[in-house]
């Protein structure tokens, strides 16, 4: 991002901050790999950020890398200005060699177990967040889990990889578990939550369990709360979220830049409105779920039908039916007859929106 792009994104910022009154807000570098804008940019941007924004608001920053370019020179920076990381990671060697390698090739495992090494180190610990992996279904979720808790205390979270109705994910399919997602997440629950796996945070269950007891949450992969997320492209561009890429070309633009238009002027574009308004851009099968709360509908780019557009449940629907019934399950053998009765009422009793569907089995899982 050119620092032209960069001034006239921080004037945009402080305009949305003024006329919504906005208390806080968060800045978050994000990819492509955002270390690759160097560290010039970073110690240009940060101080020009607070500059112009302090007095207006308290201002949080945040990154998410791919970890291979972190070295003790940029923890230091990264620290000094207050930019919290998280790191891309998909598990042990033969997990993450399978979908990140560098552009000639070569595994970048040990340099990016080498970038969480670093802020696991006591000093980093203001700016340590946490591991986001992408599910591979076909992997052991135990030793998966087991191999995170080297790193200690840190949050996981994982994610459904980028697939929707027009391009599938790769494993077979059954109506009762989807595409085996839901199932493996099922299995890395029970090790977590049966053996009190304290160290790792894992957002994904935190979050749906949260969810299911009435809570609200601004994720923007489950739940129903209103989305608040604006992307700025390198060249001043405003984006709807960008893993929409995966999609179809031109998924992601808004036809709008920072340049021309203010970001109430992106608040129409669809794609962004309708991640405000949740439930009532949903599909009446979604709408009409007794899960909807917890699950959302899913995450915006996996319900992309070539046909129906957005309109459509996630493609991952069986696997999240699947999950959250199972932690529903394992969390109603914990809870009080009042949280019971929370979680039960919380949950939409609405009619069962698929007649056709076997009762989720519950996999036999060592505890
Ligand atoms: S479980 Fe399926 S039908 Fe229910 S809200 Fe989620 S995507 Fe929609």
């Amino acid at each position: 991002m050119s620092i032209d792009v960069l001034d006239q994104a921080i004037r945009r910022i402080r305009e949305h901050v003024l006329a919504h009154d906005l208390k806080s807000i968060s800045i978050i570098f994000h990819g492509g790999e955002p270390l690759l804008a160097g560290k010039k940019f970073f110690e240009y941007a940060v101080p020009e950020i607070k500059k112009t924004l302090g007095k207006v608001c308290t201002v949080k920053f945040g990154m998410q890398s791919n970890g291979v370019l972190l070295d003790d020179g940029w923890a230091e920076l990264l620290l000094r200005l207050k930019i919290g990381v998280g790191i891309s990671i998909d598990g042990y060697r033969e997990l993450n060699d399978q979908h990140r390698l560098d552009h000639r090739g070569q595994s970048t495992y040990h340099q990016v177990v080498n970038a969480i090494k670093i802020l696991s180190e006591p000093e980093y610990a203001e700016i340590k967040g946490g591991l986001l992996c992408v599910i591979q279904p076909d992997s052991d979720p135990v030793e998966l889990l087991n191999w995170f808790r080297r790193f200690g205390r840190i949050p996981v979270d994982f994610l459904f990889p980028h697939f929707n109705h027009e391009r599938t994910p790769p494993s077979a399919f059954d109506q009762n578990h989807g595409y085996g997602y839901g199932l493996w997440l099922s299995r890395v629950f029970d090790h977590w939550w049966g053996n009190d796996v304290h160290e790792i945070k894992i957002r994904t269950f935190e979050d749906l369990m949260h969810l299911m007891i009435g809570g609200r949450h601004a994720v923007e992969s489950y739940g129903l709360s209103a989305v608040q997320l604006a992307v700025v492209q390198t060249d001043g561009a405003y984006e709807a979220v960008d893993s929409l890429k995966s999609t179809y070309d031109g998924a992601v633009s808004t036809a709008k830049n920072i340049f021309a238009h203010s970001f109430n002027d992106i608040l129409s574009e669809h794609l962004v409105a309708s991640r405000f308004e949740r439930f009532e851009n949903l599909s009446k099968t979604c709408q009409h779920c007794r899960l909807v709360k917890a699950c959302g509908g899913g995450y915006v780019p996996h319900r992309y039908h070539p046909a129906l557009g957005f309109n459509s449940p996630t493609v991952y629907c069986r696997d999240l039916m699947f999950l959250i019934e199972h932690i529903e399950s394992r969390l109603s053998v914990r809870l009080d007859e009042e949280m019971r009765e929370r979680m039960r009422l919380n949950l939409t009793a609405t009619p069962a929106f698929f007649p056709d569907r076997e009762p989720a089995v519950v996999p036999s899982i060592a505890e």
